[in-house]
């Protein structure tokens, strides 16, 4: 199925990158590629992202704040191997000219002050920094990002307790105790919109910024399908009933630290919002003129999500519907 026109312009969706699997377990050509001329290396340091220029990092986004304007990222060349001994690394694919992509972690003790490429670029906020990158830009860094965070989390063997070690480029672990092979994990989010006629159902938590509105959302559960978690999730957390219909629109790799962003709209079966407040602090049915304004950012009370995000998406997928 081709990718929507809606679909292509999401953050973080990845194009232009052939994942080139086949080379992973090719050492000597990797080592080889990555001491080509034409390597492109991006680099990582504790979750955050290398970016052009000197001007200092951008502060930790609070969600629902407003997204400041991301910076291009620092591509580098093969030099970046010399930087630190200790950089995890992973192969992330070729460009659609050949070029091999590769990722590199940084050590905690790595000090981009004192290195070689002092003042060529600063660490920064991923969100930020990930927000204003095209599809191939974002796509790698989101990438590396879900990869780096699954080694930072998967040190040791879920089956023996045993320390692991990386193989296949990055994209797999293996116990030699146990002999188990582990695989980075995906895991499956939905988030969706209810809609009733005229009007959708948004919802807010106590943590987010006053006037901030997006759909409600939650985990697949094993044992469930995508369609069955929406309306679940509905059901628990406002007492909507969603029966009847749920329609796919698109999704988002999500890599806080390792989601696939499912987004969906479902016909709700009945008014009467009963919230969770476990879950939420509230929930509203929202009419199709009050989200239209909410998200031309005229309505003086309430805004919604980002176009970082893939609520946004949703939200405006349900407004051009006819
Ligand atoms: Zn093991």
């Amino acid at each position: 199925m081709p990718l929507s026109k809606a679909a292509a312009a999401i953050p973080l969706v990845p194009a232009g990158l052939d994942r080139a699997a086949h080379h992973r377990r090719d050492p000597q050509w990797l080592e080889a590629a990555f001491n080509s001329e034409n390597a492109r290396v991006l680099m990582m340091h504790e979750g955050l992202l290398l970016v052009e220029g000197s001007a200092p990092p951008s502060a930790p986004l609070q969600i629902g704040a407003p997204l400041p304007s991301g910076r291009p990222l620092l591509w580098l060349g093969p030099q970046a191997g010399m930087l630190s001994p200790k950089a995890r690394r992973i192969f992330l694919g070729e460009t659609e000219k050949g070029s091999p992509v590769f990722a590199l972690d940084m050590p905690s003790s790595f000090n981009l002050d004192s290195s070689p490429i002092s003042g060529l670029g600063v660490f920064d906020d991923f969100r930020t920094a990930a927000s204003s990158l095209d599809a191939f830009n974002g796509g790698c860094a989101a990438t590396a990002r879900a990869i780096f965070e699954w080694h930072r989390r998967h040190t040791f063997c879920s089956n023996c307790g045993a320390r692991t070690r990386i193989e296949e480029a990055g994209w797999k672990r293996k116990c030699d105790d146990c002999g188990v092979e582990h695989f980075p994990r995906t895991d499956p989010v939905v988030i969706m919109l209810a809609v009733r006629g005229d009007k959708c159902l948004l919802g807010r938590q106590k943590v987010w910024r006053p006037g901030f509105w997006s759909c409600l959302a939650g985990f697949v559960e094993p044992g469930e399908t995508i369609e069955q978690a929406a309306a679940r999730e509905i059901r628990e957390e406002a007492g909507i009933r969603c029966t009847t219909k749920a329609d796919y629109l698109f999704c988002q790799p999500w890599p806080f630290p390792s989601s696939l962003m499912i987004g969906l709209i479902l016909e709700a079966d009945n008014d009467d919002i009963t919230v969770d407040q476990c879950e939420l602090e509230t929930a509203r049915w929202f009419t199709r003129t009050e989200t239209a304004s909410m998200m031309a950012g005229t309505n003086p009370d309430a805004f919604p999500p980002m176009p970082f995000a893939v609520a946004h998406h949703v939200i405006k997928a349900w407004l051009e519907r006819s």
